[in-house]
């Protein structure tokens, strides 16, 4: 049941304020999960016109990088197990993609947990995770590091690639910054990134607050961060988490797809005995650079492009047969948009 005085109260401050504010007005919500959220109920259609919502690089299955994606196919082709989750299966690979290996060789593992990996790793004393997310699902990494699990990480941070979208060729004038991310870093992390910011749930109510605070802070010149998400965000995020990713993991530069390499935003495995792209790095040198396709995720995930923009969206990638990392996961734009999209 929504709350509909709520949001009518919002609606109306959104009103008043970009009334005021009086130009047009573009904000990016980070997050795929806010994104969906967006899409499902409309709330881009009930903003005013000179208020626009544009999705970012928020879905951890998207942003990895392609090559990332053809090194892991490389080291399942060699024999080597492999385990990750899901929708990390059906991302497409230059040539194949891991669902397809697993067909073929039966040594990549779809696992819903961590507990299944450490399994997998009584039966299969090599297996390699892929450890793919943000600082939400890196702490899952960084307990298998513990046990001494061999991983693969393209694990990324994301205030950098805030850092990198302020600058880059679409002007955006405010973040919605990531609810479960926040958890895990705080709000304080954000503080460096001198923008307007304002964490939010994921209730449609939440995001329409969180709308209204943005304006707010954008009416009045303030750049810096609200927490609108009180009732989970703590300032310090949690410390129990960060300490973990601390221990296991070492900060270095990342590859995105569609926003290159980022400086300091990629989660490494810091011990090199269980880093599998040192580990494996003869295999994983022979992987060439992948060739460019007609797939235009990396225009999407910088806001440059909407998926119904991309020439193939609907005609030939669909979710049942994805020809790019955005159609793949529930939190790829391009997978929303063909869901919840007019
Ligand atoms: Fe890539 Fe498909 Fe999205 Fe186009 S519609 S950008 S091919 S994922």
């Amino acid at each position: 049941m929504r709350n509909k005085k709520f949001i009518d109260t919002h609606i109306r401050k959104i009103k008043t304020l970009s009334e005021k504010i009086n130009k047009n007005i573009t904000l990016m919500e980070i997050c795929g999960g806010h994104t969906t959220v967006i899409m499902k109920y409309g709330i881009r259609e009930i903003l005013p016109d000179n208020v626009s919502l544009i999705s970012g690089p928020g879905c951890p299955v998207c942003v990895s990088s392609q090559k990332d994606i053809d090194c892991v196919i490389e080291l399942a082709k060699n024999n080597i197990p492999v385990a990750t989750y899901g929708d990390m299966l059906r991302v497409p690979g230059t040539r194949d993609n891991l669902e397809k290996i697993k067909a073929e060789s039966g040594n990549v593992f779809e696992v819903y947990s961590t507990t299944e990996v450490i399994s997998l790793k009584n039966k299969y004393p090599d297996i390699v995770f892929f450890g793919v997310g943000f600082e939400t699902t890196a702490p899952m990494t960084a307990y298998l590091l513990k046990k001494k699990i061999c991983v693969y990480s393209v694990h990324k941070i994301i205030p950098p690639a805030m850092k990198i979208l302020i600058s880059g060729n679409v002007k955006i004038d405010g973040f919605i910054n990531p609810g479960h991310v926040s958890t895990i870093i705080g709000v304080k992390e954000y503080k460096e990134i001198e923008f307007p910011q304002v964490i939010s749930g994921f209730t449609p109510e939440q995001i329409i607050r969180g709308v209204s605070m943005l304006l707010e802070l954008i009416s009045k010149n303030e750049n810096k961060v609200v927490n609108g998400y009180r009732e989970v965000v703590r300032n310090k995020g949690n410390e129990k988490a960060k300490r973990l990713l601390n221990e296991m993991f070492s900060v270095e530069d990342s590859e995105w797809r569609g926003l290159g390499n980022i400086a300091d935003s990629g989660l490494e495995v810091a011990d090199n005995g269980l880093n599998a792209k040192i580990k494996y790095d003869k295999i994983i040198s022979s992987v060439p650079e992948p060739k460019k396709t007609a797939c235009r995720c990396g225009d999407v995930l910088k806001g440059l492009i909407e998926p119904g923009d991309c020439p193939l969206y609907r005609k030939v990638c669909t979710p049942e047969n994805p020809k790019g990392a955005c159609m793949v996961s529930k939190e790829g734009s391009c997978a929303i948009y063909y869901e919840y999209g007019k």
